[in-house]
């Protein structure tokens, strides 16, 4: 019997561990990674709750040791992501029907098994997959994924329950069905908690979904799926695909029961998929629902009333944590001249004492960027600024490829506000400086609106009240996140919902209720208790 009213357990953000010399946890989270680093694993696709091979693999390195073999996957050809189209449609019916509290239990179990048997083993594929400090794990893969899941789960029950007025003699009932079709996800490499929030987002508000992971996210992805077996996710409600990029799309956009896309990852990609999704747009059943979160050029802007070592800290945190791989991460900096030689000279004698290699060694401060395109795109740019006249390197500007893809934490400064490195998303430990005449603060205001194509986030550093308050006005439009006195990186679930506008996305923000409204398409049931007899109104007498 099922007659009564759930009410889903309040969630609270999962407290972070600390990983101290000595502690417990670090022991344990080193043993699995050790574990982990030679398993020499086979990953094959998940379709329809089995295993699936194909004749085409691909191999896995850490990017911090990329002659070290991890394992292989398993690509994709176009019969697999049609199997994996059909295993969403045949399962839909009964995932959708199914009580959502049974929906809910399914998603709080895979919360508590990351936060509990599987946490070591998700923190360590994603130290060693994606190049994460132990603390940079933390609070991705096993805090910020056990916060989606349970924050969406309590927002769930939140939409559910909102219902529409009804006057006397009426009732009017809303439900929230899922989309018709099935859901198309593709995560990117640099958040493990993304790669399980897409997916399951969608799967939560009963559709079911084919989930294609980064190629450079696939080891912890796999610990994922492992997650969500455990926790008892039926078959074909969520099927991973992995290899070709463009053959896994056109094969999806070719279904007419392609009903949405939750896509993360940079601008260019998701400005094609649109574009493509909207040149089909009579095939499709319904108008899909296309959800994206993209890049971002993400800026701290310093007043000559801002704490010196605040914000010296905000920028080596926000800049070069996860060598600068955060869409969040800080890219181009804002200092008024007054305060610039005492900041320059700070951020130079911290950023000479960071640390950079394995994570296993967590003195580390950064590791390695993700691959070899990223590590030479970077070190041209360090190169093209070497030489251009407008620009020099303030720190760093060191790389090597021979062990990993390492890239010093490199500060540029620039005369020119609009310098290459100043309007493009780099997507790595490079943040160029530009010093402001203090006199032109609100000239400074309107450069930093104008200067990207993107608006994630932003942060100002200001005690001033009055100049804040007029500041954080003019900024309205530049982020979607915006932080005062504060690092412009991380957001926290059920905290500080995360999104951007502009070139940097669809600014849905993940993890609110305001992503979970767009997995459903709410059906209005209207019922009257006495119909009227009589189709005459009392007006014509
Ligand atoms: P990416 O765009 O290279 O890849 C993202 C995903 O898209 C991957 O699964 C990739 O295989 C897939 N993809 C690539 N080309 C495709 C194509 N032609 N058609 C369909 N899918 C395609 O991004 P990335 O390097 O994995 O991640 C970094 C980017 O993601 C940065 O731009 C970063 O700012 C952005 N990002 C944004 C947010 C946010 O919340 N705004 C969060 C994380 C990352």
């Amino acid at each position: 019997m099922n007659n009564s009213i759930a009410s889903v357990p309040f969630p609270e953000n999962e407290p972070i561990k600390n990983y101290k010399p000595n502690s417990q946890e670090k022991e344990s989270v080193l043993k699995t990674y050790n574990k982990l680093k030679d398993s020499n694993i086979d990953i094959p696709m998940w379709i329809n709750g089995k295993s699936v091979k194909s004749s085409k693999t691909m191999n896995m390195s850490p990017p911090h040791d990329h002659k070290h073999s991890l394992g292989k996957y398993y690509l994709a050809e176009k019969k697999h992501v049609e199997l994996a189209i059909n295993s969403a449609l045949n399962a839909k019916e009964k995932w959708s029907n199914m009580p959502w509290e049974e929906r809910a239990a399914i998603f709080l179990k895979a919360a508590e098994l990351i936060a509990g048997p599987f946490r070591d083993r998700i923190n360590a594929a994603t130290m060693l997959a994606q190049s994460k400090t132990i603390y940079q794990a933390e609070i991705d893969a096993a805090c910020e994924l056990i916060d989606f899941l349970k924050f969406n789960v309590h927002s769930m029950q939140h939409i559910y329950s909102q219902q529409p007025k009804s006057d006397s003699g009426v009732w009017n009932r809303l439900t929230y069905r899922p989309l018709e079709g099935f859901v198309y996800a593709i995560t990117p490499f640099n958040f493990t908690a993304i790669s399980g929030n897409l997916p399951a987002s969608a799967a939560m508000m009963g559709n079911t979904v084919v989930w294609k992971p980064s190629d450079h996210q696939i080891f912890s992805a796999k610990i994922v799926i492992d997650v969500f077996k455990e926790a008892g996710l039926p078959d074909g409600v969520i099927n991973a695909v992995y290899g070709d990029p463009e053959m896994i799309t056109n094969t999806i956009l070719k279904s007419k029961h392609f009903a949405g896309i939750h896509f993360t990852g940079s601008t260019t990609v998701f400005k094609g998929l649109w574009k493509k999704i909207g040149a089909k747009i009579d095939e499709f059943i319904s108008y899909p629902r296309i959800v994206g979160e993209t890049g971002g050029k993400d800026f701290i802007i310093a007043h000559k009333s801002a704490k010196i070592d605040e914000l010296v800290t905000a920028i080596i945190r926000g800049s070069f944590e996860f060598q600068g791989q955060k869409c969040s991460a800080a890219s181009r900096v804002y200092i008024p001249k007054s305060i610039s030689k005492k900041v320059l000279e700070k951020l130079k004698k911290q950023i000479t004492t960071i640390k950079m290699g394995s994570p296993e060694n967590f003195e580390n401060f950064m590791t390695a960027v993700i691959h070899e395109s990223s590590f030479d795109k970077l070190s041209r740019v360090i190169k093209k600024v070497k030489k251009d006249k407008d620009a020099k390197i303030f720190v760093g500007g060191g790389y090597t490829k021979s062990k990993g893809y390492f890239i010093e934490p490199t500060v540029v400064t620039t005369t020119n506000p609009k310098y290459y490195t100043m309007e493009n998303e780099l997507f790595g430990p490079i943040v160029t400086i530009y010093v402001f005449d203090d006199n032109k603060w609100d000239k400074t205001l309107s450069l930093v609106d104008e200067t990207s194509e993107y608006a994630l986030t932003g942060a100002i550093f200001c005690q001033d009240r009055y100049i804040l308050e007029e500041s954080v006005q003019k900024l309205e439009n530049c982020a979607g996140n915006f932080y005062i006195n504060d690092k412009c990186t991380g957001a926290v679930v059920g905290q500080q919902p995360f999104g951007g506008a502009r070139g940097s996305g669809t600014n849905d923000k993940a993890g609110s209720y305001l992503n979970l409204l767009r997995w459903v398409s709410p059906r209005l049931i209207k019922e009257v208790f006495v119909p009227p007899k009589d189709f005459k109104y009392p007006f014509m007498g």
